[in-house]
C-alpha cells in the first residue's frame, strides 16, 4: 500500500546517525512537522539534526490527502462545543498562519498548489444540522464561508458549507522542498534511526546539562529536544493516554469523466473526503474514509473495499491506480498538544493532536514552537499549549476513551484463548493464538509464515491482524509493527520479539 505521493517522489536518502553526536536541537521524525521546526530554527542559524525512524514522509505526511484548508470537516463546531469562542478563533488564527506561511514557502520554493476551495457536506438529511452548525461555527469565527443548498457533484448531497480560496498540494513535493533547503542551511538529516530512549528519563530529566537520547545506532546529545513522532514516544506526560488514535483510507482513480474541482468532506460518517490531483495523464481522483480507531476494526481490506465500491458507482468506469492509508491522531479537547513535554520544562517539547487536520496545524506548531526556543511568542500559542485548564474541557471523553482501552485490553486477552496454536493462517492472513501463557501472532505473507510476540511493548496491549496493510496494530494507543515485528509507527519503539518462522 504505497501511496501516490510516496511512489511519486523520491527524496535522496539520507544517512544513518553518527554516534555520538552533539546538536543545539534534535528534532526528532521527520514528517512536517519536524521539517518545518527545523528550517525554522536553522533560519535562526541554530545547529540542528533532524532524526528519523524510517525514511522523510514515511508515516502521516506522506500519507496524507493534502488539503490545507480553515474549514476543517467539522472541526469548529467541534471546538465551540468545548471551548470558548476566543480559543477557537485563536486555534484558526494559528491554522492561518500555518496556511500562510506553507503557501508562501510553495510559492518561493516551486512547488505547484492548486487554490480550491474547502466544502463539508451532508451526506443524508439527518446530518444536515450538523453542517449548519459547522457553518454558524466558522462565521462566530471570522470565516467567510457560504451556505450551499445543493453541490454539482454526482454523489449525495443534503446541505453544505463552502470556504473559498483554499489550497491543495502534494505533501511530498513540500518535504522535498524543506529537505533541500534544510540541507542548504546546515541541517543535519539522519533516517533509518530510530529514537528508542531519553536517558535520565527515569531519575531526572538532565544529563549532564544535556538531553541523551539513545538510538538504534548510538546516542546523539541536545540541548533542546523536539519530538515530531506524530505521537509523542516517551510516555512521560502521559500523551497516549491524551490522544486516540485514528486510522483511515485513500485510494486514488483514474476516471474517463470530469472531477469535481472543489476539496469535499462529509460531516457525516462513514466520511467521504473527494479532491483531485493533477496526473501526468491527466487528472486524478482521490477519496478517502472509512475511519475507525487503529487495531478496532474487524476487516481494514472490506475498509477499503468499500471505497472502491463507493466510487466506482459513483464515478462509473473510476480504476485504481494506488491505495494506502495513514493515522493521525485526536486530542480528548480537541485543541492540539504544541509545547513541553512537561509542564514548566521547556528542554523537551512535543508538537501533536491535529485531528487529520495538519497541514496548517503542523506548520502553525513549528511556528510556536521556533517562536517559543528563540524568544518571540505567537498570540495564538498558547492555547494550542498542553498542560492548559482548557484540557479539562475533554475530561469526559478521556474518561471514555480510556474505559474503551481497558476493554480492549481484555478483549485482546480473549480473541487470543479462542484459537489454536499450530493453525497456519492463509496467504495475507494472520490471528492471534495462546502458546502456553503467551498471546503469539501468526501471519503468512509472501509465502512465509512469521510468528511474533503479539503483546505490545508499550504499554502490553494485544494486537490485531490487519489485513489490508499486513501489519500488526495495538488497540490501545495505536502501535503498529510489520508482519516480520519491525515497528512501524506509534509510540512504541522497539519491535516484537520473532517468536518462530517456517519457511
Ligand atoms: C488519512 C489521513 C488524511 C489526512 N488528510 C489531511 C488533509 O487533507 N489535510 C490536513 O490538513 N491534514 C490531513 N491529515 C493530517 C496530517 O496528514 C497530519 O496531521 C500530519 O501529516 C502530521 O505530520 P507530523 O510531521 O506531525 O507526523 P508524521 O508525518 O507522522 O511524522 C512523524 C515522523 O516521526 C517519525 N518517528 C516516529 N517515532 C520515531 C522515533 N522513535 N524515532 C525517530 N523518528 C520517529 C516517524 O517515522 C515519522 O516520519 C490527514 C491524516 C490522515 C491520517
Amino acid at each position: 500500500m504505497t501511496s501516490l505521493w510516496l511512489d511519486r517522489a523520491p527524496i535522496a536518502p539520507q544517512p544513518a546517525l553518527e554516534p555520538d553526536s552533539k546538536f543545539e536541537y534534535v528534532v526528532v521524525g521527520a514528517g512536517l512537522t519536524g521539517l518545518t521546526t527545523a528550517v525554522l530554527l536553522a533560519r535562526a542559524g541554530a545547529e540542528v539534526a533532524v532524526v528519523e525512524a524510517r525514511r522523510i514522509g514515511a508515516v502521516t505526511t506522506g500519507n496524507t490527502t493534502a488539503k490545507l484548508s480553515l474549514l476543517q470537516g467539522t472541526q469548529l463546531s467541534k471546538l465551540r462545543k468545548r471551548h470558548s469562542a476566543g480559543v477557537v478563533r485563536r486555534y484558526v488564527e494559528a491554522n492561518r498562519e500555518g496556511l500562510q506561511w506553507l503557501l508562501r514557502y510553495c510559492d518561493e520554493h516551486g512547488v505547484a498548489t492548486e487554490r480550491q476551495a474547502a466544502v463539508t457536506y451532508a451526506q443524508t438529511p439527518a446530518a444536515t444540522a450538523q453542517v449548519r452548525h459547522e457553518y454558524e461555527a466558522c462565521r462566530e469565527a471570522g470565516l467567510d464561508v457560504e451556505w450551499v443548498d445543493e453541490l454539482d457533484v454526482p454523489f449525495a448531497n443534503h446541505g453544505a458549507v463552502r470556504l473559498a480560496e483554499q489550497a491543495q498540494f502534494d505533501p511530498m513535493a513540500v518535504l522535498a522542498a524543506m529537505t533541500t533547503d534544510a540541507l542548504q542551511r546546515g541541517v543535519r538529516i539522519f533516517e533509518n534511526t530510530r529514537v528508542t530512549r531519553l536517558q535520565g528519563q527515569t531519575t531526572g530529566h538532565e544529563v549532564f546539562g544535556e538531553r541523551c537520547l539513545d538510538t538504534e545506532h548510538g546516542p546523539v546529545r541536545a540541548d533542546t529536544v523536539v519530538l515530531a513522532t506524530g505521537t509523542p514516544i516517551l510516555d512521560r506526560g502521559g500523551y497516549f493516554a491524551r490522544l486516540s488514535p485514528q486510522r483511515s483510507y485513500s485510494i486514488s482513480f483514474d476516471v474517463p469523466g470530469d472531477i469535481p474541482r472543489d476539496m469535499y468532506v462529509s460531516a457525516d460518517e462513514p466520511t467521504r473526503s473527494v479532491r483531485y490531483t493533477p496526473g501526468t495523464n491527466g487528472d486524478l481522483l482521490l477519496v478517502g474514509g472509512n475511519g475507525h480507531t487503529v487495531g478496532r476494526a474487524a476487516s481494514t481490506r472490506a475498509k477499503v473495499d468499500d471505497l472502491v465500491d463507493w466510487t466506482q458507482r459513483h464515478f462509473p468506469g473510476a480504476r485504481m491506480t494506488h491505495r494506502w492509508s495513514a493515522q493521525d491522531y485526536v486530542p480528548i479537547d480537541g485543541l492540539p498538544h504544541v509545547g513541553p513535554l512537561l509542564p514548566g520544562y521547556d528542554r523537551i517539547l512535543v508538537a501533536t493532536g491535529f485531528s487529520k487536520w495538519g497541514m496548517a496545524n503542523a506548520v502553525a506548531a513549528g511556528l510556536a514552537i521556533s517562536g517559543r526556543v528563540l524568544g518571540g511568542k505567537l498570540p495564538w500559542a498558547k492555547d494550542l499549549e498542553s498542560w492548559a485548564p482548557r484540557e479539562l474541557a475533554g475530561l469526559p471523553t478521556a474518561a471514555k476513551v480510556n474505559a474503551e482501552v481497558g476493554v480492549e485490553m481484555a478483549r485482546g486477552w480473549l480473541r487470543a484463548e479462542l484459537r489454536r496454536d499450530g493453525e497456519k493462517p492463509s496467504e495475507g492472513e494472520g490471528f492471534v493464538a495462546r502458546r502456553g501463557l503467551r498471546p503469539v501472532g501468526v501471519c503468512t505473507v509472501d509465502g512465509t509464515t512469521t510468528s511474533v510476540s503479539a503483546i505490545c511493548p508499550h504499554l502490553y496491549g494485544v494486537l490485531a491482524w490487519n489485513d489490508a496493510e499486513k501489519s500488526w496494530d495495538c488497540p490501545l494507543h495505536g502501535s503498529r509493527f510489520a508482519h516480520d515485528g519491525r515497528v512501524l509507527e506509534g509510540p512504541a519503539t522497539r519491535a516484537l520479539e520473532v517468536v518462530k518462522t517456517d519457511r
